[in-house]
Order: C-alpha cells, then sequence, then structure tokens
C-alpha cells in the first residue's frame, strides 16, 4: 500500500505554495493523499510565525497529528520550524526543515527514518540561492499560486519575516514563463503571482523587474487572468503603471500593505512610505484602471498610537475606499525592535480599534459594490451551487453569484444586488447555454 500523507498549511500564499511543491514531491515518490479524517503516515505541517497566533496554532496543529497517529511520521516545515528549529524536537517530529529544502523533503525523511533519528535541516539563510521549487497543480483551486520571490531586505520594525526567509531571491523570468505554461496546460486560467515581497522581484537578476515577470506570464497561452499578491506602496512608480495598463488579463485588484494611515505610527514602522506616497500610488492606479479595487493589511495598536493615530488611520482607509480590509492586532515578536518598544497597547485597546476599523472596512466594501451596480463584469465561475447557480470572481476579486446556465469559464455578469458576502446578478446573453 502506498504510504499516505496529509499536509496542514498555516500562513500565506508563499507557504501555500511551497506546500504544494512539497506535495508533489511526494506524490512522485509513490506516496498518496490520505483520505480525509483518516491517520496518515506522515503529517507535514507547514508552520508560520508571523504572529503568537502562528506560532500556537503550528503547535497545535503538531500535537494534533502526533494523537491521531502517534506512529506517524511528523514533518514540520516554514517559518516558525525554520525560526526555533532544535526547540521543535520536543514534538516527536522525525524531520524539521524550516524555509529551505523543501524540494528535498522526501529523500531527508526517508534517511532520518532510516538512521531511526530526528534530522534538523535548519540552516541559515544567509547567501542561500532562490529554491528552485515548481507545481504543476493546485489541487482543489481554480486559481494557481505561484511563488515567483524569495525573502525581503526590508526591515520594518514589527516584521520577523527576513530572519526566516533571507534575503530578495527571484525565480528567472524563463522559470516562469515555464511554470505559468505547466499550470495553463493544466488548466488553471487564472494565476496568482506571490512572493514574500514582491515588487523585490528580479532585484538579484540584474536588469529585470517584476514588470518583465507578469508580461511573460501575459504572453502564455491558455493565461486568462493574472493576479497579483501584496505589493509595496512606494513601488507603484508611473513607469510601473505603464509597464502594465496595457496588459488586459491583468486583474485590476491591487493589494497594497498599508499597515498605517498615520505618518508619524509608519515612521515608527519604518515604512518605506507614507500617506501621500499611499495616496499617489493609489491615484495612479486609478488613473489607469477607473475600477480597480484596492485591498490591504492594516496592523492597529502599533506601539504607542495614540487615539489620534487610529483616527488618522481610520480616515485614511475611508479616505482611499478600500474594497477589503485586512486588520490585525499588534502581536510583538521577540527579536524585533517593535517588541522591544515603549508605550506597548493593552490587549482591550487592540480589540476595540480592530473591531471599529473592521467596521468601517464592511462599509467601504458596500461602498465599493456600489460602483459596480448595474455593470457588467466577467466573472471566472469557480463552483456550481444549484442548477443555473454558479459562484466566481470578477477581475476586482469580487464574490459573485451569478444565474443562467453556460459551460464557459469565464461568463459576463450583469452585477444587479449587493449581498453580505459579494454582489450578485444574471449571466448575459448570448452567454446563456440554449435549453
Ligand atoms: S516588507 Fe516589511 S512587513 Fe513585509 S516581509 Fe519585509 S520586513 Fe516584513
Amino acid at each position: 500500500m502506498p504510504k499516505t500523507v496529509r499536509f496542514y498549511t498555516l500562513g500565506c500564499k508563499v507557504n501555500q505554495y511551497d506546500s504544494e511543491a512539497m506535495l508533489e514531491a511526494f506524490l512522485v515518490s509513490g506516496y498518496s493523499l490520505a483520505p480525509h479524517q483518516a491517520p496518515a503516515d506522515v503529517y507535514v505541517v507547514n508552520t508560520c510565525t508571523v504572529t503568537g497566533t502562528g506560532d500556537q496554532k503550528s503547535m497545535q496543529a503538531a500535537r494534533r497529528f502526533k494523537r491521531q497517529n502517534p506512529n506517524g511520521e511528523l514533518v514540520l516545515a516554514g517559518c516558525l520550524a525554520q525560526r526555533v528549529g532544535d526547540k521543535l524536537r520536543e514534538t516527536g517530529a522525525r524531520l524539521i526543515i524550516g524555509t529551505q529544502y523543501r524540494g528535498k523533503v522526501v529523500a531527508l525523511l526517508e534517511q532520518a527514518i532510516e538512521q531511526q533519528t530526528q534530522l534538523v535541516a535548519v540552516d541559515s539563510l544567509s547567501s542561500v540561492p532562490f529554491e528552485p521549487l515548481t507545481i504543476h497543480a493546485h489541487a482543489g483551486h481554480t486559481r494557481a499560486v505561484m511563488k515567483i520571490q524569495e525573502g525581503c531586505d526590508c526591515r520594518c520594525t514589527y516584521c520577523i519575516i527576513p530572519s526566516v526567509r533571507g534575503s530578495v531571491r527571484s525565480k528567472p523570468v524563463a522559470q516562469v514563463r515555464a511554470e505559468a505554461q505547466a499550470l495553463a496546460d493544466a488548466g488553471f486560467t487564472e494565476l496568482v503571482l506571490t512572493g514574500i515581497h514582491l515588487t523585490s522581484y528580479g532585484k538579484d537578476l540584474g536588469n529585470v523587474t517584476l514588470a518583465d515577470a507578469i508580461q511573460a506570464v501575459h504572453a502564455v497561452e491558455g493565461v486568462m487572468r493574472i493576479r497579483l499578491g501584496s505589493l509595496e506602496p512606494a513601488a507603484i512608480t508611473q513607469p510601473f503603471v505603464n509597464a502594465l495598463k496595457d496588459l488586459p488579463k491583468l486583474c485590476p485588484q491591487f493589494h497594497l500593505a498599508l499597515q498605517s494611515g498615520s505618518d508619524t505610527v509608519l515612521a515608527r514602522m519604518k515604512r518605506r512610505y507614507n500617506t501621500t506616497q499611499f495616496r499617489e500610488a493609489a491615484e495612479r492606479i486609478s488613473a489607469a484602471w477607473p475600477l480597480a479595487a484596492f485591498t490591504t493589511d492594516v496592523i492597529v495598536g502599533f506601539p504607542g498610537e495614540t487615539e489620534v493615530e487610529f483616527a488618522q488611520t481610520m480616515a485614511f482607509c475611508a479616505e482611499i475606499g478600500f474594497m477589503r480590509l485586512h486588520v490585525f492586532p499588534f502581536s510583538p515578536r521577540e527579536g524585533t525592535p517593535a517588541a522591544e518598544m515603549d508605550g506597548q497597547i493593552s490587549q482591550s485597546v487592540k480589540e476595540t480599534r480592530v473591531h471599529a476599523l473592521i467596521q468601517v472596512g464592511e462599509s467601504l466594501a458596500a461602498l465599493y459594490y456600489q460602483r459596480l451596480l448595474g455593470t457588467v463584469q466577467p466573472v471566472l465561475v469557480e463552483e456550481c451551487l444549484a442548477e443555473h447557480e454558479w459562484r466566481g470572481y470578477t477581475p476586482q476579486y469580487v464574490q459573485v453569484i451569478c444565474r443562467g446556465s453556460t459551460a464557459e469559464k469565464i461568463v459576463p455578469v450583469r452585477l444587479t444586488a449587493i449581498d453580505k458576502e459579494g454582489m450578485s446578478g444574471d449571466i448575459v446573453e448570448p452567454y446563456q447555454q440554449k435549453g
């Protein structure tokens, strides 16, 4: 019987990609995915350490799987494993690999099993090359995530990521194009380009930029949509926008990580822009894509954040008119400057501010949907909910419930209503299937 494997992935799209690549390594080595709920022979937990919650959930998953099958082999990968390495031996993990050697996960695991030992393959990340992982599928997904960049050279004062992901490394453009072609051939019409600091793509490849990678994927037959991961506001220059604005496959949804709408807080975070520069970046994008949707991340309760600074964040988010706000309470990360800063905010104040900003986010989403009401938008159909009822997403990443019958992957839908999760509408003739 082929041995079975189960994956549990925490954190960001980059971790999802790394898990997909490791899964493919197991599948080509003769393993199969463990049936749902059934104990597995091997458990892989791809950990996250971006917040304290990431650590806790990673450890809970490791302990849960060890309880589910005490004889099962446990592999701990990802950012928490990279940060604490040896300390995770107490979980009983057979293999701890961190954010390297994912391509060798099966060989390292089988080596450790053969030697009946625990193997901790966590090394420093200084001057390591881009690990050439490739995926050919993204099981159970309509869109495929492509990691084209790794690491970060910035030093935001609250962030632990550079220490667990290393410096900027990029996948060469030719490999990006080849992977996109393989995914398009596998039936993925929408590709999401992601990285730890995506806008740094190419910095280590000489005269290469993110726009080059996007244009390379845009030229791939079968790719119908390209979505971008989180972008650095400071990198949204006019030349960057000019290089992309005539690419019809590029989805006009831009995740510009704001983090705070207060210039004094941004300065304490050591972010590389202020609200004026952020506003200008958003205006450049809106000029090129009038119905562009902005999504973002905001940290509330950063050390020293006053009521005035928080009010500035609320007001700035409303001014930009984000379609979606991802709101996070500040989580002090050991080893980061912000964890040592004076003026740490109480948990209750953080919760109050998170709640208040989430409410702002909900009203901003409704305001954005208003702008799409009555328009016809191409919807990538993902799921059939009932006869003649489908769920999918617009290029702006608005969830749409649409009515009508069709066999097309992408259909034009006239958006007629706003609901809690998004919008709804009718598939426009002649895309309606006859009879
Ligand atoms: S840009 Fe800042 S927040 Fe993002 S990974 Fe780099 S250091 Fe962390």
